[in-house]
């Protein structure tokens, strides 16, 4: 017995000894950079971006308010005057359009910076609790208010106010710059996508791209204190699928003992209570690579020994459903339909049900675990046809993930960069084909609540956040250019 003992205590330090070793020697992958040149902008820098959200381009699913994207377009031909007559502009699908900046050396392949100028719109129901008219552009309490301020102006007219800087001081890049803003990224996505053909036919080759997509964030998770700055490496995929039973109907006074609805819900309950599995692989992992070490105990304990800890991580990111969208596949039932009347049984019942697919699921794979998780013949499914895999995995290790991880560093010092998993979709995912690498980051803080006020109410960024992402930008396109 003794002896039982005395083994488990050796086996016990041995473990404690693994455990602090992995974690002493989990190395950083932080980045110091020399502080950069200040950048000054001059005073009522902000007018543009808050003009820009008095102009309400909308997104509607339907229909397209044709006078208020010719009046964005208007916009910024008369707005951005050196970009207009320096920059070689393309207007595509009328109201999307990209620009070229030629490099000075031509054998560096360019960039491509991204934005949408299209914005959803506001619900009627919720305009009496907005603070400020959402298309005001209002300045009230240190913030720009109103639609797009987030999602997603700040970037196109951030972009256009850091290349106009540039040029009024005369610069000139040695490596080309395209910028690309579409206007439909709400619904569909048609401009980004004709844009990336276009350049597709032309044959150009992108060193990286940047697009919207995680921001900087604060205490999402435990142990670290530092904002966190996430660069998206990959975005989920989309799959939406419309369930459909055909069942015997009649006298509700008589039923048999399923109807249709019941068949339909009984597909929807079995498809809740098996989630796909969930895996901390790819851009997920990597996150935990980068923010592990700066974690405090026991936290970075944790990280440092996935190989012993990945079970209970996995438990604990599965029960919020932000951290949970990063592991697995998701399962939403978004609309159900059947019946008529209180007394009739009806003869039908749909369901649609919308995955988010995690990259490495594909979508066969996920019908195929729907057929066998509702295991029910009478079930019929039918894709439709927006769907999409999961986007390829960028290189944390390529210059474009450098660039913009040091430009971070220059512009917001107080935070760790990681990446990350996107868990919605991007119109940065047209342009796969043209770039090794895209990213995706919005040089921004995403302060307390705001996570609610993209698409929905007091959307709203503050003028100093917005000082910085015009900043940003401009660091990021000498960093990359130089
Ligand atoms: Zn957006």
């Amino acid at each position: 017995m003794k002896k039982l003992f005395q083994l488990l205590g050796f086996a016990l330090l041995l473990l404690i000894a693994v455990l602090a070793y992995k974690t002493l020697t989990f190395p950083s992958k932080q980045i110091s950079v020399a502080p950069a040149e200040a950048i000054k902008l001059s005073k009522g820098f902000e007018n543009r971006l808050k003009d820009a959200i008095k102009i309400p381009t909308i997104s509607r699913l339907t229909t397209i308010d044709t006078a208020a994207f010719e009046a964005f377009n208007l916009f910024l031909d008369s707005q951005f005057v050196l970009i207009d007559t320096t920059l070689e502009k393309t207007v595509v699908n009328k109201y999307s359009r990209y620009y070229y900046w030629p490099g000075r050396n031509p054998m560096l392949k360019p960039i491509l910076l991204m934005g949408h100028h299209d914005v959803v719109p506001v619900e009627p129901e919720a305009l009496d609790k907005w603070t400020v008219e959402p298309y005001s552009g209002a300045t009230k309490d240190g913030y720009i208010w109103g639609r797009g301020a987030l999602d997603d102006k700040l970037c196109v007219i951030g972009l256009l106010e850091a290349i106009e800087l540039l040029l009024k001081r005369d610069y000139q890049p040695e490596r080309g710059i395209y910028l690309a803003f579409g206007h439909d990224e709400e619904v569909s996505g048609t401009g980004a996508s004709s844009i990336a053909a276009q350049l597709e036919d032309k044959g150009v080759e992108l060193e990286y791209v940047l697009d919207e997509g995680f921001f900087i964030v604060e205490n999402v998770l435990p142990g670290i204190s530092s904002p966190i700055a996430i660069i998206g490496l990959a975005e989920k995929g989309y799959l939406t699928l419309d369930l459909s039973v055909t069942h015997d109907g009649g006298h509700s006074s008589m039923p048999k003992k399923q109807t249709a609805v019941g068949i339909i819900s009984k597909a929807i309950t079995a498809l809740e209570a098996n989630p796909f599995p969930g895996t901390i692989e790819g851009a997920t992992k990597e996150l935990f690579e980068y923010a592990g070490p700066e974690m405090s105990f026991p936290f970075n304990v944790v990280m440092a020994n996935l190989w012993l800890f990945q079970a209970p991580l996995k438990g604990i990111l599965s029960s919020k459903s932000t951290t949970n969208a990063t592991i697995r596949t998701t399962t939403a039932a978004t609309i159900i339909d059947g019946g008529l009347q209180d007394n009739i049984i009806p003869t039908q019942a749909s369901a649609t049900i919308n995955f988010r697919l995690k990259p490495g699921d594909t979508i066969e794979e996920v019908i195929q675990y729907v057929k066998e998780t509702i295991n029910d013949e009478r079930i019929e499914i039918q894709a439709r046809s927006n769907k999409r895999n999961a986007s390829k995995l960028s290189d944390s290790d390529a210059f474009g993930f450098k660039i913009i991880q040091s430009t971070i560093m220059e512009t917001f010092p107080e935070s760790i960069v990681t990446p990350g998993l996107v868990v919605g979709g991007t119109d940065s995912r047209y342009f796969e084909s043209l770039a090794d690498n895209v990213y995706r980051f919005l040089p921004t803080y995403l302060r307390n609540g705001d996570v609610e006020r993209i698409h929905g109410i007091d959307e709203r960024i503050l003028v100093e956040d917005y000082k910085n992402l015009i900043i940003f930008y401009t660091r990021l396109i000498k960093n990359s250019t130089n």
